[in-house]
C-alpha cells in the first residue's frame, strides 16, 4: 500500500518536470471560471496557486491509475 503523502513528496520533482512539459502546449478552453475553485475569472485560474493545485491534482490522479 502506498502512502499518499510520501508519494507526494517523492514525486515533487517529477511533478515539476511534468508541469514544465505540459503547461505550455495544451491551452485549456476558457470557461469564465477558475478550473480549480470555480470562481469567476478571465483566465483558466483565478490565481497561480489554483493553477498549480489543479495541475497537481490532475497529475496525482494520473499516477493513481497505475495502481
Ligand atoms: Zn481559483
Amino acid at each position: 500500500m502506498i502512502d499518499t503523502i510520501d508519494v507526494a513528496s517523492q514525486n515533487e520533482e517529477d511533478f515539476r518536470q511534468y508541469l514544465i512539459k505540459n503547461h505550455r502546449d495544451k491551452p485549456l478552453p476558457l470557461i469564465g471560471r477558475c478550473y480549480n475553485c470555480d470562481d469567476p475569472t478571465k483566465g483558466n485560474f483565478c490565481c497561480m496557486e489554483c493553477g498549480e493545485d489543479w495541475e497537481k491534482r490532475k497529475y496525482f490522479k494520473s499516477q493513481k491509475i497505475k495502481e
